[in-house]
């Protein structure tokens, strides 16, 4: 795939490729044969823009969308309209606009024994039998109804059933460590799924769907497939983390490309301190490129590079010009600096590249992915494609042309 243009005066651009979100989806459909796939698209799909992405997936087969707040959920209905998909929402609390979901034709979650009963008022409110997943927390201690409170909140939910407000059409749960082979909780979590699908037919219950895979166990846990796989990152071309390699390794190509134009080039002399703290001093004379983005935009401060550790890698020039830079400095709130090197060709308004669709430099490529932001700054490539700032417009690519 060729990238447009960066129109004259864009300071800085994310490129979205909405083919290698299909392609990415279709890909992960040959790992999940058996099982359905929910594209998980919350968090504005995961700062690639949810709209774009859903159809995009829909496009790639998914079957299912998900997202974690009521928000997500109703704009997500009011952008796509009717479709075949199925929409769930898993992260509510109480007041929730259940009637609101329920009208919007979206699968709601009881992931705590609160919900139940507020759910069963939104679905009398709508007059409509509310479709539920029961969440089960099997292990990770972080949202999901507790395995000793699962048997009280089977019972209710079987009440529920049968007085009409409501069907369970689906149980699931989430995994605390799939991203790290052979953890033994994945194992633990399992088991106790299995359990927990147990005390729901046990109760009578007979959901629809059970799912339990996120993109990690979608790419490395066959057995925990299930009947829905509920995916993310991998949807967005990255592979979970760095233990299970890089995105070619799965058939993923990253779907985001974020790059921006410099404002200026500048000859300095050796031992200048360059940006705020002078945490980088020029071992030479040298040429500064001054790159209009900044922790406003979402690219991380803890990413500035000096005398405690290199910064975020950027691809710079092209040809046998081509190289990886690390920021120069401070990153600030709007611009950062590189370091160009002597006799640096680069001029003002020539583009950068912060990441790309790439293995990363991690795994040999001329353009780090956003992989190689995380393990610049200690965090995950999830963090660094969802933080990206409002200010960085989204242009959108579909079948290599860009979308109006
Ligand atoms: C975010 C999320 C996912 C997706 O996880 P990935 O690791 O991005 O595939 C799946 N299920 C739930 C409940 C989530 O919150």
């Amino acid at each position: 795939m060729s990238l447009p243009a960066l129109d004259d005066g864009t300071p800085a651009q994310a490129v979205v490729d909405l083919d290698a979100i299909s392609d990415n989806v279709r890909a992960l459909r040959g790992h999940a044969p058996s099982s359905d796939l929910m594209a998980v698209v919350k968090a504005d799909g995961y700062g690639h823009g949810m709209l774009p992405v859903a159809r995009a997936a829909l496009a790639g087969g998914a079957r299912w969308l998900g997202v974690a707040t009521a928000a997500e959920a109703l704009a997500l209905r009011a952008g796509l309209g009717a479709t075949d998909a199925r929409l769930l929402v898993w992260l509510l609390t109480p007041g929730a606009p259940f009637a609101d979901l329920l009208r919007a034709d979206v699968d709601v979650t009881a992931g705590a024994p609160w919900a139940l009963d507020e759910i069963a008022v939104g679905a009398r409110a709508a007059g409509q039998v509310a479709r539920v997943h029961l969440k089960v927390d099997t292990g990770l201690s972080r949202g999901g109804v507790a395995m000793r409170d699962l048997p009280d909140v089977v019972r209710r939910a079987a009440a529920l059933e049968a007085s009409g407000e409501l069907r369970v059409v689906g149980v699931f749960s989430h995994l605390a460590c799939a991203d790290e082979p052979g953890h033994p909780s994945i194992a633990r979590q399992a088991a106790a799924f299995a359990d927990a699908l147990d005390a729901v037919a046990s109760a009578g219950l007979r959901p629809e769907v059970r799912h339990l895979a996120n993109s990690a166990a979608t790419l490395t846990l066959p057995g925990l497939h299930h009947d829905v796989v509920r995916t993310g990152i991998s949807v967005y071309g990255f592979s979970p983390g760095p233990l299970l390699g890089a995105p070619s390794d799965h058939g993923l190509r990253p779907a985001m490309t974020l790059r921006a134009r410099l404002a200026g080039v500048k000859q300095v002399d050796a031992g200048e301190g360059v940006s705020y703290g002078h945490l980088y001093t020029t071992s030479q004379d040298t040429r500064l490129g001054l790159v209009p983005v900044g922790y406003g935009d979402g690219v991380p401060r803890q990413a500035s590079g000096g005398s405690a550790g290199p910064g975020g890698p950027f691809a710079v020039g092209s040809g046998a010009d081509r190289r990886v830079l690390r920021v120069a400095g401070r990153v600030c709130m709007d611009q950062l600096v590189l370091d160009l090197g002597p006799g640096a060709r680069e001029r003002a308004g020539d583009v950068v590249t912060l990441f790309g669709a790439s293995d990363g430099v991690a795994h040999g490529a001329e353009v780090p992915n956003a992989q190689d932001w995380a393990e610049a700054v200690g965090t995950i490539s999830y963090e660094i494609v969802t933080r990206l700032g409002a200010r960085v417009p989204r242009t959108y690519l579909s079948r290599g042309v860009v979308e109006p």
